[in-house]
């Protein structure tokens, strides 16, 4: 028998979770699918998704191309923009959108042959201070496109560091610094909302929408505030139980000996570890899919394997069922348990088998 860890990527439920999002925010989409689609895998998500969506937004050139060599002939977004004034060319010949957020994008953008004129973001920072004009200098930076000459349209956006706050007014900063730098610009569409955005702050919508994390069925919000909706989860990372023993009281399990029983502990191994990308922050307790029911993990997260207690769950053996995270473990759980955020679980489960349903016709 071969290794059992895999991952189901179910692309029905990429569908769906799309038509949630399009419905809440009621005007356009862009499916964002940067880092292999949150790592459900880039090409098949886009092509299940082109259909509907009213483009796509990626975090670099490369990642764009790789859709265009599948065929995904959307409209692509370039989150970050370029990062080499010679990819400008490339977004021109490639039909990609830049964002632009930094003077030199601008100089790369006027470089482009006679002719020719492109749509792109300029991006402003409100206060997230990572990429984009600050208020001061949003003006001069749209006079310096318009001189430019080779813009074919443009639109406003911006990125809130808070979405995914539930608090009302989490977000009236930021929206009150957008709009006043809009009161200096003509008319333009904006882009104002990710996924927190959309689920929770109605608001901060804008024309044009980029939820990323929600279309993978998983609310960025706590996990204890309830699902505000209906989100299936596209990814079930699943593997079976490989091994059983029992260990006396006193006795422990895994590196470092961190869980030690304090009864008669029937010790359940799962082929599935850090290596696989379930995080080895996991602490003891983080809940494990087994059967039907739910086990906790006990001992450290070793590379290749993890370890749960069985003892409640008499039904459990060899080869029953594990489900690491999907429909009955939610990845937001697993992620709050390890100190991080579904986001980053999400982009680093890697298994040799990803198995996609409906297949891939080719
Ligand atoms: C990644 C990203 C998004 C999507 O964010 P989610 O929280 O996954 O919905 C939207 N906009 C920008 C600029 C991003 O970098």
């Amino acid at each position: 028998m071969t290794r059992p860890t895999c991952i189901h990527i179910h692309l029905d439920r990429l569908v769906h979770n799309f038509h949630i999002a399009r419905q809440l925010h009621g005007g356009r989409v862009l499916a964002v699918v940067k880092a292999n689609a949150y790592g459900h895998g880039d090409v098949a998500c886009a092509q299940a998704l082109a259909p509907f969506a009213d483009g796509f937004a990626v975090a670099s050139v490369q990642e764009a191309l790789r859709l265009r060599e599948a065929g995904i002939g959307n409209r692509i977004v370039l989150l970050e923009g370029i990062f080499d004034a010679a990819e400008m060319e490339v977004v021109a010949s490639q039909g990609l959108i830049p964002v632009i957020h930094d003077f030199w994008q601008i100089d790369a953008l006027q470089r482009l042959p006679e002719g020719a004129a492109i749509p792109a973001w300029l991006k402003l920072d409100t206060g997230m201070h990572r990429l984009g004009f600050m208020p001061e200098m949003a003006l001069r930076a749209y006079d310096a496109l318009e001189r430019c000459g080779k813009l074919s349209g443009l639109t406003l956006m911006t990125h809130f560091a808070n979405a995914d706050l539930a608090t009302t007014g989490a977000l009236d900063e930021p929206l009150r610094r957008f709009h006043q730098i809009q009161q200096g610009f003509p008319p333009l569409e904006t882009s104002l909302c990710n996924s927190g955005a959309l689920l929770g702050h109605p608001q901060a919508h804008g024309d044009w929408a980029r939820p990323g994390l929600m279309l993978y069925g998983v609310d960025p919000a706590e996990p204890s505030i309830p699902a505000r909706a209906a989100l299936q989860p596209v990814m079930r990372f699943v593997s079976e139980i490989s091994a059983v023993r029992t260990i006396a009281p006193g006795e422990a399990v895994g590196y470092g000996s961190r869980f030690r029983a304090t009864r008669p502990t029937r010790v359940g191994v799962v082929p599935c570890g850090y290596a696989d990308g379930y995080p080895r922050g996991a602490s003891d307790g983080t809940p494990v899919g087994v059967g039907d029911g739910i086990a906790p993990l006990i001992g450290c997260v070793s590379m290749d394997m993890i370890t749960v207690d069985l003892t409640d769950l008499p039904a459990a053996q060899l080869g029953t069922p594990v489900e690491l995270w999907g429909e009955r473990v939610a990845v937001s759980t697993v992620a709050s348990r390890a100190g991080t955020v579904a986001y980053e679980l999400l982009c680093q489960a890697r298994r040799a088998q990803i198995l996609i349903h409906p297949p891939l016709h080719s």
